[in-house]
């Protein structure tokens, strides 16, 4: 390892592998499909639910056709088309096709509820939804939003586009369009370190870098191939399963193997049917790998590499599913949406692998400087030493969608996004996350903006105040819980509370408990103190 600088002078960490050259003159889609060609009759796309198959010369062709139709519609260069859809084919098209439109795709949970999904469509200024006919219902409930055109993918309904007007659309009308590195492709949402949802900028440059820093170059640090099957169960909207599995997939000419929702049997049964190689994974997949007693009934040897991310993974558990599956690699990725995703990634899946250690999650990606900063003293920190982890490179995000203010918060004047998460990196140029700094709550690596939750729960006239914070939980990670002030004169129970918010939003954000308290504490500025009320329900934040 290298000499530890003196405390105060920047100590930059990088990547133990040598940098690469990021392609810069391609476009997203271009980049992602250059290989295609040589692969037509391959599988891009096996959907694991209804065994439909689609080649990669399928894949081109119907992108582009998407890509004119997108254009007869009106959907201009840089206009903005949500796609609320399950892992599959028509996901992967549509999402190629708007980017060869040079359009702008935000992607969210179609489990989200109405309110919820109207806030972001709103945000994004979306002029169109690409969804399954059975959350049209929901998607017509939403006031003042009458303009967007929705565009069901399944079945025809009344007063909706359907996807046939895109893929039966004439490919020799496939535009031209003159794309910017620098133009957005995609717009993920997520609460970064504080407050509200944001539309996170990604820009054809960012999640090209990203990708090509994961698969490409000599040694590639994800070693995957046209010769993987990659399971794709972890939707396809969360910005992990869209770039490590679906643009990475694309790139290396990888099968991917598509589930709408997670299923063990299923999974299991998939893998053992399509041979499946590479298992993308977060903390509660793997803990039901290593512990549910129907896995050992499936024969998965095929399985080589199971990469974890979106959450903190234990090292026992770790060790628990390598005992299980002792012919697998398991080792994590780090990434934070804003980061494009990747930041750190186990050098055991390179393709000269390094040893690592349980849990680790990575070493920092090439072509990339992270630095560990002390938050009190501001000074950058050398080995070992914990602090918040900083990264700058050609993959991060753009900015927030109309908010330079939290973009400003997020991203400093030297280009270093501070990720509100503290690690520390060893001499071996391994990250080991030790807590977060940040609001977010990440339940089953799903993200909970305590903010939302705080907002929803003080529209209540019985609450007068409101904090949320996470509570540890083996299955989960971690679940929100609320502490309430009561308006004078109310009474209200937990369940009541716990009801109301239920009916406002997706499953995962649903609170666990909440307490009853005299008084919010918070700072002199009037800050939460969050760290004292997480104190109150469990133990200290523990890796
Ligand atoms: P998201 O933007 O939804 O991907 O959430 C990003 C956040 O998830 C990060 O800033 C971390 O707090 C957490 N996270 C992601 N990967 C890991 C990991 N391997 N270990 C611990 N936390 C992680």
């Amino acid at each position: 390892a290298a000499a530890a600088p003196p405390r105060g002078e920047l100590h930059i960490f990088r990547s133990k592998l040598p940098d690469i050259d990021i392609p810069d003159h391609m476009t997203l889609p271009e980049y992602c499909m250059e290989r295609a060609s040589q692969w037509p009759e391959k599988a891009a796309i096996v959907d694991g639910n209804s065994g439909k198959v689609l080649t990669f010369g399928e894949l081109d062709l119907l992108s582009r056709r998407v890509a004119a139709g997108l254009v007869t519609l009106g959907v201009e260069k840089g206009g903005v088309i949500a796609v609320l859809l399950p892992n599959g084919a028509e996901f992967v098209t549509v999402f190629l096709g708007a980017a060869i439109r040079g359009a702008i795709v935000t992607t969210a949970n179609p489990f989200y509820t109405a309110a919820e999904l109207q806030k972001q469509i709103r945000v994004a200024n979306a002029s169109m939804v690409v969804t399954q006919s059975s959350y049209v219902e929901k998607l017509r409930s939403l006031q003042d939003d009458s303009s967007i055109q929705i565009m069901t993918v399944d079945k025809h309904v009344d007063g909706c586009l359907h996807i046939s007007v895109l893929v039966e659309a004439d490919e020799s009308r496939c535009p031209v369009v003159d794309i910017h590195p620098e133009d957005v492709v995609c717009l993920p949402f997520s609460s970064g370190t504080t407050g509200l949802p944001k539309g996170v900028m990604l820009t054809h440059k960012s999640l090209l870098s990203s990708v090509s820093q994961q698969v490409d170059g000599q040694i590639p640090n994800f070693y995957i191939t046209s010769h993987d099957s990659v399971m794709c169960v972890l939707p396809m909207y969360h910005i992990y399963s869209l770039n490590s599995i679906m643009l990475c997939g694309l790139r290396v000419g990888a099968t991917l193997v598509t589930m709408a929702k997670f299923d063990l049997p299923l999974m299991l049964e998939l893998i053992q049917k399509y041979k499946v190689t590479v298992l993308p994974a977060v903390p509660p997949i793997v803990l039901a790998m290593a512990k549910n007693p129907i896995v050992p009934s499936y024969e998965l040897s095929s399985v080589r590499m199971v990469m974890s991310g979106a959450a903190p993974l234990g090292k026992e558990l770790e060790d628990a599913f390598r005992a299980r599956l002792p012919q697998a690699i398991i080792g994590q990725g780090y990434g934070m949406t804003e980061a494009g995703p990747v930041l750190a990634m186990c050098l055991a899946f390179a393709k000269a692998p390094f040893p690592v250690k349980s849990g680790s999650c990575g070493t920092v990606v090439r072509n990339s400087e992270v630095k560990i900063v002390d938050n009190e003293t501001g000074l950058s920190l050398t080995y070992n030493q914990p602090g918040e982890i900083c990264i700058r490179g050609p993959q991060i995000m753009k900015g927030y969608l109309n908010n330079p203010e939290a973009t400003a918060h997020t991203v400093d004047k030297d280009g270093w996004l501070h990720t509100g998460d503290i690690a520390f990196i060893d001499e071996d140029e391994e990250m080991f996350i030790v807590d977060r700094v940040k609001e977010i709550i990440k339940v089953k690596g799903f993200q909970v903006p305590p903010a939302e939750l705080e907002a929803l729960l003080i529209s209540h006239e019985g609450i007068l105040d409101a904090a949320v914070v996470p509570r540890k939980d083996e299955a989960s990670g971690e679940v929100p819980v609320a502490f309430i002030v009561q308006s004078p004169g109310f009474h209200l129970s937990e369940e009541e509370v716990k009801t109301f918010i239920s009916k406002q939003v997706v499953f995962y954000k649903k609170l666990h408990a909440v307490h009853f308290i005299d008084k919010i504490p918070t700072t002199p500025s009037g800050k939460i103190l969050r760290k004292e009320l997480r104190n109150k329900v469990s133990l200290p934040f523990q890796n």
